[in-house]
């Protein structure tokens, strides 16, 4: 389990500062500036988010060890150990979908989940910039429903390991052929589907909730694309100012009347 959990992390930094190579050389975006500076307060946010992360993922670990023999969830359907696996792994992805979309349409969950959207230079970095606060919501939610379901750590780990690189890569400012494009949303959230996600319009924005597969947007209706992103605009309104972009203004964010 420690290697899959080292594999992990170690694809999730390997990806990421690929992503950010080849996006500063092939930007979608041309208009990017100061993208040390912007990294770095992202960067910021992800090593907050790491002080939950890193306790929250030792106490799921030992609460699905202990759950795991009175709580058979998914186990009662005795399904051979790769189908198993599939079969949690979609099911976690159903609930990233959800947790999401969620996040959208309440009230009090936007507040936190808007410091995510108020970047108006989206790039791979954008991918690790969450309020820690949802961090936080998002881990204790999903602790018990990942007991009722039966997974294990190491579908969890599975799970990560397989979505991370994609939400890195459809975070990213990288400029890809239309034909790869193309084919890549007809398996995974693309990054023109998730630049849509972070439009200002929100009859844009409410869309494309997906973490690692698309087919939950086409699912639920909730699936746009266009092809030309000229005029996108992305980030929020009001939320441009310097002064708000800034680690202390985003924490306070969510408390802003
Ligand atoms: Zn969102
Ligand atoms: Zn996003």
């Amino acid at each position: 389990m420690q290697e899959i959990f080292f594999f992990s992390y170690g694809t999730t930094i390997a990806a990421g500062v690929t992503l950010w190579i080849v996006e500063g050389l092939h930007p979608y975006f041309s208009r990017q500036k100061r993208r040390a500076l912007h990294a770095k307060l992202n960067l910021s946010m992800a090593g907050l988010n790491l002080l939950i992360l890193l306790p929250s993922g030792i106490l799921m670990a030992f609460m699905l060890e202990w759950s795991r023999n009175g709580w058979p969830g998914i186990g009662m359907l005795a399904l051979p150990p790769v189908a198993e696996a599939i079969t949690i792994v979609l099911l976690i992805d159903l609930w990233m979908y959800l947790w999401h979309r969620l996040n959208h349409e309440t009230a009090f969950l936007w507040r936190f989940h808007s410091v995510h959207h108020s970047d108006e230079t989206l790039d791979v970095t954008t991918s690790w910039r969450f309020h820690f606060l949802e961090i936080l919501f998002s881990e204790l939610l999903r602790l018990p429903l990942f007991m009722l379901m039966g997974a294990r750590i190491e579908h969890l780990l599975l799970y990560s390991l397989l979505m991370t690189p994609v939400i890195e890569f459809h975070h990213s400012n990288i400029s890809i052929p239309p034909a790869l494009e193309r084919l890549a949303r007809l398996i995974i959230p693309s990054p023109m589907m998730h630049r849509l996600h972070h439009s200002r319009l929100r009859s844009e924005h409410d869309t494309n909730y997906g973490s690692m597969l698309s087919l939950w947007d086409r699912l639920f209706g909730s699936f746009l694309i266009k092809d030309n992103l000229d005029d996108l605009r992305l980030g929020l309104d009001h939320e441009s100012d310097s002064d708000k972009q800034q680690l202390f203004a985003l924490l306070q964010k969510p408390f802003r009347p």
